[in-house]
């Protein structure tokens, strides 16, 4: 994708072109509505990880009881030793554990949406549509679920459309990546140039960022930048997870994609759960795009190391990186209801994965 066309936009520009229209009532794109679906949470356990730096808390909600692994080292000091037990027995315990991490990027609400949606049907058995969803329901009953419904508030707090749906690539662009001082859209992967990115030369900031400019994607995982990615990081050192899930969006059809600098048997275990997402999409006539590789690393420039990299690093975890549609009318149109459907067919493929695995 072109980065810098030298496309222009100003915040009021940026504002004028969100059209005056509500998102409909199962839609999640909002602190304000975030908190309305936390305050609804009984059955599960809600507990405040971390701060950001404009001091909005981020939130994990778990379900299920936890094992107490005994633990005896860390995991590369474990796999080191050539015995990962020594940091956690996964096969000793009840039922198998995991991860769900919400956007760290602020404007990729679809995840959001997904995951309170998620929280309902754990809650009530029913979506915030009404709709029951047994599926999705009993898979998640088998397992102790861990879910970060939001990454980085601050970026949440910093979009105002609440749904990128029926807008253009421009509009991406400025809300997600933001813009340089003299209104340049700044694109993807241009966003990634400067970090943290601070300074004169940024215009409007991003909802890629946190209100300190930290992408927690791409945090300093040894000499952390910001408070989101180590938090995130010490639920699932904490809690190793047979699978954790890093939600994300972009302007095409849904997909995942494969993580870096994890040994080829985890890419081959996330290429199982592709075949078996993208065959729940076909029967849902939702577009899907080919199973991500399995490879090794290599290539000019190499291939980047990131959060769910890092996740791998800590704990073990087979980590499972999805895009979802925004619904951009030029690029990959999806309705609101389909957004939906693609997160829960997502939940389900890698919560089946996680009981089939443990079973
Ligand atoms: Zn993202």
């Amino acid at each position: 994708m072109p980065s810098d066309t030298g496309e222009r936009m100003t915040y009021e520009e940026a504002v004028d072109r969100l059209p005056g229209r509500g998102v409909p009532s199962f839609w999640v794109g909002s602190r304000e509505a975030l908190d309305e679906r936390l305050d609804a949470v009984v059955r599960g356990r809600v507990e405040t990880i971390a701060q950001s730096p404009g001091d909005r808390p981020i939130r994990l909600v778990a379900y299920g009881a936890r094992d107490e692994p005994e633990r005896r080292a860390n995991f590369n000091s474990a796999v080191a030793a050539r015995d990962p037990t020594n940091y956690a027995d996964r096969d000793e315990r009840e039922n198998p554990v995991v991860c769900f991490v919400g956007p760290v990027h602020g404007h990729e609400v679809e995840g959001l949406t997904g995951l309170c949606n998620l929280l309902s049907i754990l809650e009530t058995g029913s979506d915030l549509r009404g709709e029951s969803r047994p599926v999705v329901r009993q898979l998640a009953d088998q397992c102790r679920l861990l879910v970060v419904p939001c990454g980085n508030p601050d970026g949440l707090a910093r979009f105002e459309p609440d749904s990128l749906h029926g807008l253009t690539l421009s509009d991406l662009e400025f809300w997600g990546q933001g813009t340089w001082a003299d209104d340049r859209l700044i694109g993807w992967p241009d966003a990634k140039q400067q970090h943290p990115m601070t300074g004169e030369n940024v215009g409007f900031l991003g909802c890629y960022f946190d209100d300190d400019g930290v992408n927690p994607m791409h945090d300093e995982f040894f000499d952390p930048m910001g408070p989101e990615a180590p938090a995130i990081l010490d639920v699932v050192r904490r809690e190793a997870p047979d699978v954790t899930l890093s939600l994300h969006s972009h302007g095409y059809a849904p997909t995942l994609h494969r993580t870096k600098y994890v040994p080829p048997a985890e890419q081959a275990d996330v290429r199982a759960i592709h075949r078996e997402y993208n065959s729940l999409l076909g029967a849902r006539d939702i577009p899907t795009l080919p199973l991500v590789d399995v490879a090794a690393e290599s290539g000019t420039p190499p291939p980047h190391f990131n959060l769910l990299s890092a996740a791998y690093h800590v704990s073990g975890t087979t980590g499972v990186l999805h895009e979802c549609p925004h619904g951009l009318d030029d690029l990959c149109p999806a309705s609101h209801e389909d957004i939906l459907e693609t997160q829960l067919a997502l939940y389900e493929s890698v919560l089946r994965y996680a009981v089939e695995r443990d079973g």
